[in-house]
């Protein structure tokens, strides 16, 4: 028996059935650092983004990495020194851009909720644009911005009611989502903004949704922003540039078949070209395209329960390590880390891998059928996004180590939370 090729996975490979990170044995790893265990490959991080950078070339285009989809500080590192800027969501995500050493002039700043002390945050620290998602947020940043005699570079986010076709939690530019504004109070709003004094509009932007493995949203979400661009433009708003948002996919499973970036680019940029957008600058805030088949989660197996209705196979990950299976009932393929044992005899059994964590939600995988023991190493893979951004400390399990692998070199880039760590901050009372 041989393992078989991991397809969509080219930095992680089975050598003489022993799973590698790019040079680096998994199970050596895992060994010296424990489980469970993030191993990321720098490479596949650079070639997720070699692929958008392929279908910019020779277009004004920006790269903001979306960076909740994995925040981590030697991550975000990895990124800024290819060029890119950042697309936060809160004030802490700016505080790591800045520790990270990122472009504050290549920060966009999205999300519904900001609070004042966020605006004042990010107008301090000189970012790009702010991504502004109602004509509420629109009149508190421009009170905020006045206070400190500035003026803050806006685009408004737009909600191209399209169907992303993606899970309901994941999809945003549907009406009935709370994200970006309504197409037809777009222009409206757009001409408020203009009349603000401490606003200085400089773009628009969308962004439909995540895990998207389709073209035709993208098609169409695009058309109808550049409606939008026209009616606002033709009122005399000039835009310097479109944000087109993240959310392009990965193959978690065989069954799921985005595009490539560059592949879907060349079809957005066909569009702008031929209704006469071309020469525009572009700004994507791409996320989990870019990280997440670049990491794994390596765990161990600590028991397999045999069952009258099911088999379980018990691992030391759990849903606050890998919170996505439990929050959208997500897949994540799960591999071996080498070839079982000859002399453990064991018999591929079908099995439900579930974590130590108190709740019937904290599976890893449903109905897989596998050939384990106790002791034996798995990896859970596409777990470079979503997974350690979301982790949590629930049951008071200590976060998981990560550690970057590029080539031979093996980084470690967050060490595991002890225990004590978990509850530093809280006080007895006295
Ligand atoms: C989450 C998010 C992204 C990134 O989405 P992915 O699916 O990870 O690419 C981009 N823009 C905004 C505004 C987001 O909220």
């Amino acid at each position: 028996m041989t393992l078989p090729p991991l397809p969509g996975y080219p930095h992680f490979a089975y050598r003489n059935d022993e799973l590698f990170a790019e040079e680096v044995s998994v199970s050596e790893l895992a060994h010296l650092h424990g489980t469970p265990l993030f191993v990321y490959s720098r490479a596949a991080m650079l070639s997720a983004l070699a692929a958008y950078q392929r279908g910019f070339k020779g277009r004004q285009a920006q790269i903001c990495y979306a960076m909740k989809a994995n925040s981590s500080l030697a991550v975000l590192q990895v990124f800024a020194r290819a060029g890119c800027g950042f697309d936060i969501v809160s004030g802490g995500e700016l505080e790591r851009v800045q520790a990270a050493g990122g472009d504050m002039r290549k920060v966009i700043f999205s999300g519904v909720g900001k609070t004042r002390a966020e605006m004042r945050q990010a107008l301090a620290a000189g970012i790009g644009c702010f991504n502004v998602e109602s004509e509420a947020e629109l009149n508190v940043l421009s009170e905020v911005a006045g206070t400190m005699k500035l003026k803050a570079p806006v685009s408004i986010r737009v909600n191209p009611n399209v169907d992303p076709k993606t899970h309901p939690y994941i999809s945003t530019g549907l009406k009935g989502n709370k994200f970006g504004v309504a197409h037809e109070d777009t222009l409206r709003i757009y001409q408020h903004a203009a009349s603000l004094e401490h606003l200085r509009v400089i773009g628009i932007d969308c962004h439909i949704g995540s895990q998207i493995t389709e073209i035709t949203p993208y098609l169409d979400a695009l058309d109808r922003v550049l409606d939008l661009v026209a009616a606002i433009e033709g009122a005399d708003i000039a835009l310097e540039h479109i944000d087109f948002g993240g959310g392009l996919g990965i193959n978690y499973d065989s069954s799921d078949t985005p595009p490539e970036a560059d592949m879907l680019w060349r079809q957005l940029l066909a569009k702008l070209d031929s209704r006469g957008y071309g020469g525009k600058k572009l700004m994507i805030e791409p996320g989990r395209s870019l990280v997440g088949n670049a990491g794994i989660c390596v765990t161990e197996v600590l028991y397999v329960k045999p069952g009258d209705q099911k088999n379980f196979c018990i691992v030391d990950a759990a849903m606050n390590d890998l919170p996505r299976p439990a929050m959208y009932q997500a897949f994540h393929a799960i591999v071996p880390v080498a070839l079982p044992g000859i002399a453990e005899n064991q018999v591929e059994t079908t099995y439900d891998v579930v974590g130590p964590v108190c709740e019937s939600g904290d599976w890893i995988g449903h109905d897989r059928v596998l050939d384990v023991a106790a002791g034996d190493l798995l990896a859970v893979m596409s777990a470079g996004a979503y997974c350690m951004s979301m982790a949590s400390n629930y049951n008071t399990r200590g976060r998981a180590a990560e550690l970057l692998v590029d080539g031979d070199k093996v980084h470690v880039i967050r060490v595991r939370e002890s225990a004590a760590d978990t509850f530093r901050g809280e006080k007895l009372l006295s």
